[in-house]
């Protein structure tokens, strides 16, 4: 038998790799699950057309979610934070410094993601011991699992689709009038270095039997009743079909040992705390980067050495395009990234920048509300005239351009517990690199038909744009707590890590798509082997 840990994009990566081959697989997962009160709405929802909702219904979907000129402050699904809820041993014992987000839910934090999906560039990838070519059929593999909304643009030169281009999303108004303003000014962006296109997003767009086409109702922020917005537990649910599957929910994994040729894997109950041991012939660990290093450290009992998180960093720049477009808070539209854009200039860094473009949702009227404090009812008159012109980029850098997260699990013998530390390791040239980005855009102002707020230019803090691993790096020849190609940390034979864990640095732009594709790659090489 063959065990999976998790269901986010790792484990089902690896799972269906292990289905394609015939073989047995039982995933274990914490397995937490939105509310049953808010699953019956949510379905009642669902049955309606968005016109015909109630308000009731929209406010409880949305729940409480503050907004600021920095973000949002914890992006919920259907406005419940299940998606983060730890069990308490897997809570950092000092998040007070940095708290790196992980899940112990059904699908991980697919329930919260922004759905956007890039593959990785051969340039970002040069110190990894595998190459894009590795990838290349694992990402067609599992993009014909996953529906892509995309179009064929100039993004294609350094970002192939790998699957055929799919019915679009249609970009709101404020996204195509700015698309059109920017390829006015093609040549010239593209000699600064800039490529754009349309935002790739799992996003269903057209209705068929199995599944509901995107319906513009602007809530993709919160959570889409139609589940057009792709997340892993609709992968999941599908293959439970397969006699080959055991889905087993509400199991914590706490250690795992190698013993005579097998791997025996200690458990206990979420709820409830019953034991329970599992043995298996191969385990591959895919529960995220924080519980896996939790989960690793522990069983190795490696005490009071620290492993490095390496981040790519992410900033936020608000934009303000020369022309306006009417109507922008009354328009049916989708609110997740519109248009990707990649600055690559050699002459500055061997790696690129990828910016997610987001026109118009209502975060930002409360983002503005908050920045303008007493001002803000002056302002009111004026919003039409700065929301149809905002436009919000989210930057990511490459992790060499980041800083890092310490994790050192500490050990007490007073009461056999075990805690993990997380600080944040800052690295000195993130915040210039980031001016460097703003300036590089005010001085393509022209060309872009916007100029940027550099005054907002805001740095997050580490871990914040969730794209990060690296803690066990894969390397040709692993050292001490490095793995090898196929996840295996030096000393294992039989235990794969899945995850982002050992992305040897992470690229910028969107993770999902490289985690879920070297999960399958790993799950289909480690069987021939
Ligand atoms: C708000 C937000 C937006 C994001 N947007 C994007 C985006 O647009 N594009 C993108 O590419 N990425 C995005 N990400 C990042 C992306 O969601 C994560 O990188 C990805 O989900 C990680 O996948 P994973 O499988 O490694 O871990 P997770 O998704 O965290 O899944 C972990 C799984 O393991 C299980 N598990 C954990 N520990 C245990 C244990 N001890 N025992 C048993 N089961 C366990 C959990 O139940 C869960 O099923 C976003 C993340 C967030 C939070």
């Amino acid at each position: 038998m063959n065990i999976v840990i998790g269901s986010g994009p790792a484990g089902i990566g690896a799972a269906l790799a292990l289905l394609e081959q015939n073989l047995t697989v039982t995933i274990l997962d914490s397995g937490e699950d939105l509310e049953a009160e808010k699953r019956l709405r949510i379905s009642r929802m669902a049955q309606m057309e968005p016109e015909e909702w109630c308000q009731g219904d929209i406010n409880n979907l949305k729940g409480s979610v503050s907004a600021s000129v920095k973000g949002v402050s914890q992006k919920l699904a259907f406005g419940s934070d299940f998606p983060y809820r730890r069990p308490q041993e897997f809570k950092p014992a000092n998040s007070s410094t940095i708290d790196l987000w992980s899940s112990f839910a059904k699908g991980g934090l697919t329930n919260v993601w922004g759905a956007s999906l890039l593959p990785y560039h051969h340039r970002d990838i040069q110190d990894w011991p595998i190459t894009i070519q590795d990838l290349e059929s694992s990402y067609k593999k599992i993009l014909s699992w996953i529906p892509m909304s995309s179009v064929e643009d100039d993004l294609l030169k350094d970002f192939p689709l790998y699957t055929q281009a799919n019915v679009p999303l249609k970009p709101s108004w404020q996204a195509t009038q700015w698309l059109r303003d920017l390829n006015e000014s093609k040549s010239d962006l593209s000699k600064a270095g800039f490529t754009f296109g349309r935002s790739r997003l799992a996003v269903t767009t057209d209705s068929n039997t199995d599944s509901v086409g995107c319906k513009y109702c602007t809530l993709c922020m919160y959570g889409c009743p139609y589940e057009s917005i792709y997340k892993t537990s609709i992968t999941l649910d599908a293959i439970r079909k397969n006699k080959n599957l055991t889905y087993i929910p509400n199991i914590v994994v706490k250690n795992l040992k190698e013993e005579n040729g097998k791997v025996i894997i200690q458990t206990r109950s979420r709820t409830g705390n019953k034991s329970r041991s599992f043995s298996a012939e191969r385990v591959f660990v895919g529960s995220g980067v924080v519980p896996t290093a939790k989960i690793m450290l522990g069983s190795m009992k490696v005490f009071n050495e620290p492993v490095f998180v390496q981040d790519s960093q992410h900033f936020i720049l608000p934009l303000v395009r020369y022309t306006r477009t009417k109507g922008v808070s009354e328009e049916k539209l989708f609110t997740l990234a519109q248009l990707f854009i990649e600055h690559f200039d050699e002459s500055i860094d061997s790696h690129s920048t990828i910016f997610q473009a987001y026109t118009y949702n209502d975060f930002y009227t409360e983002a503005l509300k908050n920045l303008l404090g007493p001002f803000f009812s002056l302002a009111k008159p004026i919003l039409p005239l700065i929301l149809g012109r905002l436009v919000i980029l989210q930057g990511y850098l490459h992790s060499s351009l980041s800083g890092r997260a310490k994790l050192t699990l500490r050990h007490s013998y007073q009461n056999e517990s075990e805690n993990l530390m997380i600080e944040a390791v800052k690295n000195p040239i993130t915040a210039k690199v980031v001016e460097k980005q703003g300036r590089l855009l005010w001085e393509n102002r022209k060309y872009l038909k916007a100029f940027p707020l550099l005054p907002l230019n805001n740095l997050s803090k580490i871990g914040h744009g969730n794209h990060y691993g690296g803690t066990f790096p894969m390397k040709k020849k692993p050292g001490h707590l490095e793995s090898d190609t196929l996840g295996r940390i030096k000393g294992w034979n039989r235990v794969h890590l899945v995850d982002s864990s050992t992305f040897t640095s992470i690229p910028p732009g969107p993770i999902v798509l490289s985690i879920m594709s070297n999960a399958y790659r790993i799950a289909k090489t480690s069987m021939l082997t």
